[in-house]
């Protein structure tokens, strides 16, 4: 059978449809060859403010750097413990570690992956400084009851929405709901730049500036240093071409819910939602897709057979956090957390990127079902 390679991801395909744009925004920075924030990175913060719904924005290195100085601003310090999930990218608990606090893990929700918000209230110790959901995938996790929890205990909430720009929960952004929201703008993400970017968005006009200050070494003014920060600043070059892209941002996520309701009504077509292939639930009020990730039966073989037909796919995330090597040290074993331990055996996930095809997702779908039905059905 011919079969053309579907990728998982296609930057190039991105890229060809904004190349003039792109050049016509970048031109005038190597003109002034303004380079580390500036007004270009200025005016990229008051967009992706506007576009969160967040009174400010602080542009960093990366999204990894997004966490770290919005724990730097909120005090983590060494004997702290930090709540967060299992089940997200290792960025999300390293921050914790390297400021010397305790990364104390809890279990998700089964259909969503997210955090479970029950569990997050049983991990509550009078050490606990901070709580961190993580909005998976592209769908926020539970707010409400994570804020109320939070609320009741003092706690401030780092929302880790690198997943997630533009997503909404109850009509609110990610990132706007909690003390801080932190965004990456990895090639990868939704919003992805030519190489690493971060955001920190918040409402509160102190913080706001306490991240500034962390982000120029702490410094404030000019060489006079109140705090230690560190070079957390954004490039103007990546700013010029997130605005580019910004302006296409909900075009771009449209097309990522298109196609996940295609990827759904195909493989409910094709009777693989028998228990075989369980699609990604929608239970907030707008997901936007940064992945789209399927819940499978013998997933090592599904995914060597579909690599071995040229269908991009991956495991995010293989090992669970609190299984990690390098989280020995805190003491958890196999079967503590036993749903995220189930996701990182079970999931799988397939091309969603805007510019696929209804025809390259139906040859996905084909090959899925040719995997469980046998190879010449
Ligand atoms: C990508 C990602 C990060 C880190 O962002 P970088 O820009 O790569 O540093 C943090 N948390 C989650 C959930 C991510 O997906």
């Amino acid at each position: 059978m011919e079969f053309q390679p579907v990728p998982l991801l296609d930057l190039k395909a991105q890229y060809a449809l904004i190349k003039d744009e792109i050049a016509r925004a970048l031109e005038p920075l190597y003109e002034s060859q303004m380079f580390v924030l500036g007004p270009e990175v200025q005016a990229l913060e008051d967009e992706i403010a506007a576009y969160s719904q967040c009174r400010h924005a602080i542009g960093v290195t990366s999204g990894t750097d997004a966490l770290l100085i919005a724990l730097m601003a909120l005090g983590v310090a060494p004997g702290d413990e930090v709540i967060t999930t299992a089940y997200t990218f290792f960025a999300t608990a390293g921050v914790i570690h390297r400021l010397g606090a305790r990364p104390v893990f809890v279990d998700i929700e089964p259909e969503t992956f997210n955090i479970s918000p029950d569990r997050v209230e049983a991990a509550i110790t009078p050490k606990t400084k901070a709580i961190i959901p993580v909005h998976l995938y592209g769908q926020c996790a539970e707010m409400a009851p994570i804020l109320g929890v939070a609320e009741k205990h003092g706690l401030p909430v780092i929302e880790d929405a690198a997943q997630a720009i533009g997503a909404e929960y109850q009509g609110r952004r990610a990132g706007s709901m909690g003390t801080v929201g932190c965004f990456s703008f990895f090639p990868t993400k939704n919003l992805g730049g030519f190489g690493d970017g971060g955001m920190v968005t918040v409402n509160d006009d102190a913080l706001a500036e306490k991240l500034r200050v962390l982000r120029v070494h702490g410094m404030e003014p000019k060489y006079y240093h109140p705090m230690v920060g560190g070079n957390f600043r954004l490039d103007a070059i990546q700013a010029a071409v997130l605005r580019v892209k910004l302006r296409h941002l909900d075009d771009w996520s449209d097309a990522r819910k298109r196609n996940a309701e295609r990827y759904d009504r195909l493989f409910d077509n094709a009777g693989l939602t028998d228990g075989r292939v369980v699609t990604p639930p929608v239970k907030q009020s707008r997901h936007v897709f940064n992945q789209y990730v399927i819940r499978v039966q013998r997933r090592d073989e599904l995914k060597r057979f579909l690599s071995e037909n040229g269908v991009g796919c991956e495991v995010y995330y293989p090992v669970p956090l609190h299984l990690q090597e390098c989280f020995a040290d805190l003491g958890y074993k196999p079967g503590d957390l036993p749903v995220s331990e189930e996701a990182a055996q079970t999931t799988l996930a397939l091309p969603i990127y805007p510019e696929l095809t209804g025809e390259m997702q139906a040859r996905v779908v084909d090959c899925v079902a040719r995997f469980y039905n046998g190879l010449d059905t």
